[in-house]
């Protein structure tokens, strides 16, 4: 558990996702619920650090990882919100597949978001302007939220940002690379010099951590792009190693996204 701003804490989620909570007299307000089978504990440990049951709970995306504990943060008290194509893939009126091309299945209705949004909505508690919105682009899915507490200085981007690694780019939820690229720049015009960012994985992280993944991102899909330019077939592609400059750093051993797996997303981004 890490102390991020006034009311605010941070609940680092390895191997689930990051849990934000903001507390105050206006009530918890939480950013992700991890995974189902952490959700009572997770409740447990948010009580005991807030002395409150959340209120509301925003999902970044629609990951089981993130979204998986929606049910009981319900029960629990909370108001779901999500963005519409989050809403969209939680009750499954878009199916969405894993990496192994299967069909996710739709949580039980008690884990729906009641209310969705499309653009972004702000809320106005404890003393913090709330800016909830979408990415431009569909990046790691097409319903990923960011989360930009004002006052606070503090950013929480879900699986946006996962520090340190190649993102993982849910194709099955129409994610795309180019939207990563789009997010970060978006990101970037909306934060200042000393936000704190918060991945979807991880420990916090800064600007320059932005910059430098912002930076990654595009140098990786340019050195992709040469290849497929000069008529390249994804095999001849991935055997060239495009990305050899930045896969010691970006993938190392046990990561979730290899370098070819990487390339693999740009290629197909890239000939469709
Ligand atoms: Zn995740
Ligand atoms: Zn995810």
């Amino acid at each position: 558990m890490t102390d991020v701003g006034p009311g605010m804490k941070l609940l680092g989620g390895t191997p689930g996702g990051n849990i934000t909570l903001l507390n105050g007299p206006d009530g918890l307000f939480v950013v992700d619920a991890q995974f189902e089978v952490n959700a009572i504990a997770n409740l447990a440990k948010i009580e005991e650090i807030a002395k409150a049951k959340p209120k509301y709970l925003v999902n970044t995306h629609a990951h089981f990882d993130h979204a998986g504990g929606n049910e009981q943060f319900a029960k629990a008290g909370a108001t779901i919100f999500a963005s519409e194509n989050s809403r969209k893939h939680l009750t499954e009126q878009v199916a969405s597949v894993d990496r192994a091309g299967l069909a996710r299945p739709a949580p039980r209705k008690g884990a729906w978001p009641v209310v969705s949004f499309k653009d972004g909505i702000d809320f106005h508690l404890n003393g913090q302007t709330i800016r909830v919105f979408q990415s431009p682009q569909p990046a790691h899915t097409d319903g990923d939220t960011v989360i930009y507490f004002v006052e606070a200085d503090v950013l929480d981007m879900g699986d946006v940002y996962t520090k340190g690694r190649y993102p993982g780019v849910d194709v099955g939820s129409n994610g795309t690379q180019a939207g990563f690229i789009a997010a970060f720049k978006r990101v970037l015009e909306v934060t200042g010099p000393n936000t704190k960012i918060i991945p979807g994985h991880g420990d916090l992280a800064n600007r320059k951590d932005l910059e430098v993944t912002l930076a990654m991102h595009q140098g990786a899909r340019a050195a992709v792009e040469k290849l497929v330019k000069s008529g390249a077939t994804l095999q001849q592609t991935i055997a060239a190693k495009p990305l050899a400059q930045w896969t010691p750093q970006w993938a190392p051993s046990g990561s979730f996204t290899s370098d070819d797996a990487f390339v693999r997303v740009i290629y197909n981004e890239l000939k469709r």
